[in-house]
């Protein structure tokens, strides 16, 4: 793509009027994406392993406490410019950006987002406390969370209880569950679980949905399974079991009930995962540029541009591009507590014509660029079967998408059919 003159490249996220932080992190993750992120890429995807080396470069770069705020020691990033770094990451290595996403979650849920969701004086209070203890480990010890949510239930898409229950017990909680699909197994440090309390009534309650780091070295915690995929293949997404884990009150990272009001105050938490994709997209498009141009380091330089038809095909991936990017940028400027519907419907849309187009433009990439391109010493195929993923991340999936678009467009809040 062209380059922006103040950064010297195009951010993911096109040319916008960027603050000052949020040019000096995008020129910082576009350096570390080109020199170091994009040329390991292919190994984490080969042996579907976790991309330690960049979470070294990401922590040496201050880049794990991006959202945890200043007044903890952190860069104290917004939502908005978390989404542009992340769709910046993703352009290099979707995994890295995916799993990224899971860590920064942590901070940000319990950061800028919670502090934009109703709380009394004393859950304030307590969350305060209790969060300091979470940003210190991030900033000071370089701490690694996941976000371990998803369990083959339709809890993992908001409609049900989570079935990892949690029980009051002196001094802290009593966990047992399992999860599945938990990115970053074996390498973080704690586990920032969903799960349900358990208050003895067996009348489980998604209000009742507590959200607890678990640290990886409690006694009863276990990751189990395979993990062989068609893609994202670097974020490790294994199986975690949790037999009368123990932890402490402190890992309490939203206060009792707050996080189903979270949920339901700030649905722009659950379009974090767009940006990885949305990166991907970009990648296959400037691949489609160059290969056509006959510029790809390594290759024959063969131009395929003069065809008309590959003209034609650019044009095409540009405007799908140039559509999600638009919907993305738009829906991170306007994400805020309590959107209004139309606000909410363009949330909707952003989510699904990045998640679904980032896999579209990876097709198209491969269709346009032709045989050749598709081989696995180039990063197209690995798009290709990274942005298959996108669709099916609950609890946004593309189907839920539309199912919540159709649902809340033709009906009221309510409002029922007799
Ligand atoms: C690469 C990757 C990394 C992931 N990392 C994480 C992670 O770190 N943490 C985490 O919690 N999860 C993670 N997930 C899991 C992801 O969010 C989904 O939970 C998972 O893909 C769902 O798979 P499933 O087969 O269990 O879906 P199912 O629950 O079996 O659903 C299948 C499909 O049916 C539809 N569906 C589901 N529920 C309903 C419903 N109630 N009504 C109507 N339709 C419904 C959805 O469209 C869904 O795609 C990851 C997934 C992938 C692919």
């Amino acid at each position: 793509m062209d380059a922006s003159p103040a950064l010297g490249f195009t951010p993911a996220v096109g040319e916008l009027a960027f603050t000052p932080q949020q040019r000096s992190l995008l020129s910082l993750v576009h350096e570390l994406g080109r020199a170091k992120f994009a040329p390991r890429a292919a190994q984490w995807d080969e042996a579907a392993s976790f991309p330690f080396a960049n979470y070294e470069d990401l922590r040496q770069a201050g880049l794990l406490a991006l959202c945890v705020p200043r007044a903890d020691g952190g860069l104290g990033a917004d939502y908005a410019t978390y989404m542009m770094v992340a769709a910046e990451i993703g352009r290099f290595c979707g995994a890295t950006a995916l799993t990224y996403n899971m860590h920064i979650c942590s901070t940000m849920w319990t950061g800028v987002l919670a502090d934009g969701i109703e709380m009394t004086d004393d859950q304030r209070a307590e969350h305060g406390r209790r969060r300091a203890l979470h940003f210190r480990r991030v900033v000071q010890d370089g701490a690694l969370y996941a976000q371990p949510f998803s369990e083959g239930s339709a809890a993992a898409a908001g409609r049900a209880p989570f079935g990892t229950t949690a029980r009051k017990v002196e001094g802290g909680w009593r966990v047992n569950g399992r999860k599945i699909f938990a990115s970053l197994s074996g390498a973080a440090d704690y586990y920032g679980v969903l799960c349900t309390e358990d208050k003895g009534d067996e009348r489980p309650d998604v209000r009742d949905t507590l959200y607890l780091a678990v640290p990886a070295t409690s006694a009863g915690f276990a990751i189990s399974g395979e993990w062989n995929p068609l893609g994202m293949r670097g974020t490790v997404s294994r199986n975690l079991a949790f037999q009368d884990v123990f932890v402490s009150d402190d890992e309490q990272l939203m206060p009792r009930g707050v996080y189903f009001r979270g949920a339901q105050t700030w649905p722009a938490m659950f379009f974090t995962l767009a940006p990885a994709y949305l990166g991907l997209a970009t990648a296959a498009y400037d691949f489609t540029v160059s290969y056509l141009r006959g510029e790809v380091a390594g290759e024959p330089p063969v131009k395929r541009r003069m065809y008309p038809t590959k003209q034609i095909a650019v044009a095409q991936m540009r405007v799908q591009l140039e559509a999600m990017k638009s919907l993305f940028v738009r829906a991170i400027q306007e994400a805020a507590p309590n959107p209004s519907s139309d606000a909410r419907m363009r949330l909707y849309a952003a989510q699904y014509s990045v998640m679904e187009g980032a896999n579209d433009i990876a097709r198209l990439a491969i269709r346009t660029c032709g045989g050749q391109s598709m081989m696995k010493h180039l990063p197209l195929e690995r798009l290709y079967r990274d942005s298959r993923c996108g669709s099916l991340m609950l609890p946004w999936t593309a189907e839920l998408v539309l199912d919540r678009m159709g649902r809340e467009t033709l009906y009221q809040p309510g409002e029922k059919d007799d």
